[in-house]
């Protein structure tokens, strides 16, 4: 009797602390990369990772340990709706893109709107959420496309960490290090490097380490990235603009000068620890750079308009009144876009970047009664329409 009872708790203690080990997925399930932490955004770096949500929105964002979400926002561009949630060990986790809050936030978000008759509102919350439940759905807000934008930042939030040291990220691929040019005082590798077949989201590397003569002459590491705006603009200095016909790979530059006849060995690592050698053989002339874009100013005298109104159910099946946002040159703002009944109530709405449609839920608005829309765009020229969602 007691050998059996300590086989049984000696198998729960063996799945307890499997279970214990499984690496935390945001999404609840597997999910692979498209966009990895370092990668360049032009004038920044890539805070964060992303996931692929299979062109799909409303998969569940879960909760990576005890915490509190502590602030919420929803906005149309950037991280559209985003949320912070502070973790237990007061780490500060960013969930971006989202379609919907969980309805504990959802519910004092939707009451903000309503009292500031904004789209676009913040609040500082203290709800608590265990370890596993849903915090939110995944979405394109802000973006257009589906996707899980994941950050891992200090407490505090000032600089934002790799993901990757809290969760599985899959990379099969080592980099390919693929040229080496002189540049300025020293010179630049040219760097890919995807994590999966087909090879479509080209990644960050995870380190650089250069040897002149077997010493080490550079090395980085993209394992933290400060907030602090001069340290991200470091990435001009960092990656240089090239014009290639192959735009995927980037050119680190090195800010070394080299012995003549010097060996010089780089070696590339993933951030799941692939790793590439290559010597490099500098080659002048296969490195240009992109000239500076002249400041381009146009007119806009193009009034904004609407499209023919359609609806569609929503990931969870609520159906969705859908304006189609035409003809604006300079860009809508954002702030002036105005939804309201026939008796000028304010009325909640969300803006999708991919199509521009605007987007009014049945819970807002009774469909039956007709809708008035304005809208203006970046230059000031204002449209105003009253439309029919009953179709
Ligand atoms: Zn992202």
């Amino acid at each position: 009797m007691g050998y059996r009872f300590g086989i049984k708790s000696l198998l729960f203690f063996a799945i307890s602390l499997a279970a214990a080990a499984s690496p935390y997925q945001p999404l609840g399930r597997e999910a692979y990369l498209t966009s990895s932490f370092g990668e360049s955004r032009g004038t920044r770096y890539h805070a964060g990772i992303d996931f692929s949500t299979d062109k799909e929105e409303g998969w569940p964002v879960i909760a990576p340990s005890n915490g509190v979400v502590e602030f919420a926002s929803r906005g149309a561009f950037g991280y559209g709706r985003h949320i912070k949630f502070k973790a237990k060990d007061e780490h500060i986790w960013v969930f971006a893109h989202l379609a919907e809050f969980n309805r504990k936030i959802d519910t004092l978000i939707r009451k903000e709107m309503l009292k500031k008759e904004k789209p676009n509102v913040q609040l500082f919350l203290k709800i608590p959420f265990k370890k596993g439940d849903t915090l939110a759905y995944s979405g394109s807000t802000g973006i257009g496309n589906p996707h899980l934008h994941v950050e891992y930042r200090t407490p505090g939030g000032k600089v934002a960490l790799n993901p990757c040291q809290k969760m599985k990220c899959t990379d099969t691929i080592a980099p390919s290090i693929l040229e080496a040019a002189p540049f300025d005082s020293g010179f630049a590798v040219k760097i890919v490097d995807y994590s999966r077949e087909p090879l479509e989201n080209p990644m960050s590397i995870y380190s650089l380490d250069i040897y002149q003569n077997k010493e080490l002459l550079f090395s980085k590491k993209y394992d933290s990235l400060s907030f602090d705006p001069k340290e991200m603009a470091k990435i001009k200095d960092d990656l240089l603009d090239a014009e290639d016909i192959d735009t995927v790979s980037d050119w680190h530059f090195i800010n070394a000068e080299i012995k003549a006849n010097s060996k010089i060995l780089a070696v590339a690592k993933d951030f799941a620890n692939n790793v590439s050698k290559t010597e490099l053989k500098l080659k002048p002339g296969v490195l240009k750079l992109v000239a500076k874009d002249t400041i381009k100013t146009f007119l806009d005298t193009v009034l904004p308009s609407l499209g023919a109104v359609y609806s569609k159910m929503d990931f969870a099946g609520k159906p969705q009144c859908r304006i189609p946002v035409l003809n604006t040159l300079s860009g809508l703002d954002f702030n002036s876009i105005d939804v309201r009944d026939k008796d000028n109530k304010w009325i909640i709405f969300d803006y999708d970047s991919d199509p521009k449609e605007l987007v009014v839920e049945r819970r807002d608005f009774d469909f039956s009664e007709p809708l008035n829309v304005k809208l203006c765009d970046k230059a000031g020229n204002c449209v105003e329409r009253e439309l029919s969602c009953d179709n």
